[in-house]
């Protein structure tokens, strides 16, 4: 294993993708963010083509989800459903790009919205797939994607399909990243999560094979049916129940909350009846005889499904914190594991030759000891190659004096004076980074009228839209939360300041974060200082990154919060920060752009 620290501009990239060309082994890079992924096949691996004078070839791998489905497109274009006229519209420019793409890979489509409501209907996912059992397997885009991979030099993939491939590697059809000896492990955050399939989709899929008589002995398709209404009815109750017992929990509007033994078996009834169900439907398509792959398939769905539904209502698993989302109108329960190290164990560190994990943040306090103990590693090569900036002539780091408590009722009002005060001097050309909605929501409400720069907001127009807008429009200040912390590039003037509002904690009342300090906690541990203070200079330094991207970048860091100067662990964070010369006064900023 190899631990290596780049920091942006010192050629990261480059350094890996170099030597894993040249190697000719097949080599699995897996990246953090789709960004970066879409960054080296787009933009690295072409020069180095150039450049190296070898060939090689190289496959971009996603998440099925992100590829049409040739045989439930077909089923769906050939059933009688009702559409509204825009769904009609977006139905036949799917269906004349189906025929052109050498991918399927729905990004093609510029003009598809992203929350397209038959998508889900018609996309490559592993748990509707028929695999070689399947019409249309051959001309599959996921069997060809497939294909191309395990023939290809490099394969690059990100880090949610990684966890996701492995997650269906027991079953026949899921998998899609070949075997590969090598990885390249670009930022080491792994997020997991198991959840429970959606009901309604699943019987609205047996309810479309019945209307469309894939079930040809009469008997039969009138118990399914039967069979499949319970399962709707007991899903109601069961989600149901669990929203009554979260209300009851006195949670109020939290989305996110732990589940407990207590609230399981408060709902372990409803739980039980669920699966009863759903084993009936297992049963007859079980005892059904000729029946065709569709409907076997869905067998093997509510088998699925009732596996899932037990394992995440027991909630017993000690390695896995279980917990209970509610977005939209969807109730989800979960299940995330408390401790990276085994997945990375299972995933890399005993399936591969080698493995390399870079980042351009893997030290804290100059130590790889905690990203070692998080992932559990035990020896490693180690490296840090240390920036190239001259971060003490390219930027400046103002700390605001006279800030309140982050936790207090005034600190919007206050932050939102600051943002207006640091933008006029930096004249926009801001980032403006919230840790949660709600500060941005608020500063946003307080600072909007005073600023005469154009604002741009997340949320308001998907992410690659937003940066673009940024990007061309002179002076635009976006406003965003932390999922823009990473992976995002900016280079030049049209990125001139980075404001952060707070110190980026992971909320203690969020389930994993919880989990992962009772465990910390209880093996004597100080959660604080091992985990939640890493995790956050990490957070930071990532979003702090997003200003100074070229040796010709220069800009302003600003950090709203006052603990920084306050507290006694304030010190960890600033002598992890760029050396850049700190100011609390506003005119320092001033003539710095003036320079
Ligand atoms: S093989 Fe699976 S993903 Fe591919 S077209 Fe058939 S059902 Fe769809």
């Amino acid at each position: 294993v190899l631990l290596a620290e780049a920091v942006t501009g010192t050629g990261k990239t480059l350094a890996y993708l170099i030597p894993a060309i040249l190697s000719r082994q097949r080599v699995l890079v897996s990246t953090g963010t789709k960004n970066l992924q879409e960054q080296i096949f787009f933009k690295d691996l072409p020069v180095l083509q150039e450049s190296l004078g070898v060939r090689f070839t190289a496959t971009y791998m996603k998440g099925r989800g992100n590829y049409l489905c040739l045989h439930r497109f077909e089923n769906l274009r050939d059933s009688p459903a009702i559409r509204s006229r825009d769904e009609t519209v977006l139905f036949d420019a799917i269906d004349e790009w189906s025929r052109r793409t050498e991918t399927g890979d729905r990004a093609e489509m510029d003009d598809l919205p992203d929350d397209l409501p038959f998508w889900a209907d018609i996309a490559a996912t592993s748990e509707n797939c028929l695999g070689s059992e399947c019409p249309r397997y051959q001309d599959c885009f996921v069997t060809r994607m497939r294909q191309r991979a395990a023939e290809s030099d490099l394969v690059i993939v990100n880090h949610h399909l990684l966890c996701a491939d492995a997650a269906v590697r027991k079953s026949t059809f899921g998998e899609v990243i070949p075997s590969c000896g090598y990885a390249i492990v670009d930022e080491e955050y792994f997020g997991v999560a198991i959840s429970n399939y959606r009901f309604e989709d699943y019987v609205r899929d047996v309810v479309r094979a019945l209307t469309a008589k894939q079930v040809a002995d009469q008997d039969r398709a009138e118990e399914l049916n039967k069979d499949v209404e319970r399962v709707r009815e007991r899903a109601h109750a069961f989600f149901g129940s669990l929203q009554m017992a979260r209300f009851d929990a006195g949670t109020g509007a939290d989305s996110r909350i732990r589940v407990t033994r207590k609230l399981m078996d408060r709902v372990a009834e409803d739980a039980a009846s669920l699966v009863a169900a759903l084993e009936a439907v297992e049963a007859t398509i079980a005892l059904t005889k000729d029946l065709p792959e569709d409907v076997l398939a869905l067998g093997r769905r509510a088998v699925e499904l009732k596996d899932d539904t037990k394992f995440l209502t027991r909630a017993d698993e000690r390695e896995y914190v279980f917990f209970l989302e509610v977005r939209g109108r969807g109730t989800f329960l979960r299940a995330s594991p408390i401790d990276v190290s085994a997945i990375v164990r299972e995933l890399l560190l005993d399936r591969m030759t080698a493995t390399v994990l870079t980042s351009a943040t893997l030290a804290v306090d100059g130590s790889f000891e905690y990203v070692r103990s998080r992932l559990g590693i035990r020896r490693a090569n180690e490296i840090r190659l240390l920036s190239e900036f001259d971060f003490a002539r390219q930027a400046v780091l103002y700390l605001p004096k006279r800030m309140p408590d982050p936790r207090s009722p005034q600190f919007s009002e206050a932050a939102s004076r600051e943002v207006v005060e640091i933008l006029k001097r930096t004249r926009g050309r801001a980032f403006v980074l919230f840790t949660s909605y709600n500060n941005l929501r608020e500063v946003h409400r307080l600072a909007s009228s005073t600023l005469e720069y154009p604002i741009l907001v997340q949320g308001t127009a998907p992410r690659s839209a937003l940066l673009r807008d940024f990007r061309s429009t002179p002076h635009a200040v976006l406003f965003a939360t932390s999922s823009f912390w990473q992976g995002v590039d900016v280079v030049g003037e049209a990125l001139s300041c980075v404001i952060v509002d707070k110190l980026p904690f992971a909320s203690p009342g969020d389930p994993i974060t919880a989990a992962r300090i009772e465990a910390i906690n209880e093996r004597g541990g100080s959660a604080f200082g091992e985990y939640q203070i890493p995790l956050a200079i990490l957070a930071l330094q990532q979003g702090l990154g997003r200003l100074i991207r070229h040796r010709q970048d220069r800009g302003v860091l600003a950090i709203l919060d006052p603990r920084l100067r306050t507290m006694g662990y304030g010190r960890r964070f600033l002598t992890s920060l760029p050396p850049a010369p700190v100011t609390h006064d506003l005119a320092v900023i001033e003539r710095f752009f003036e320079e």
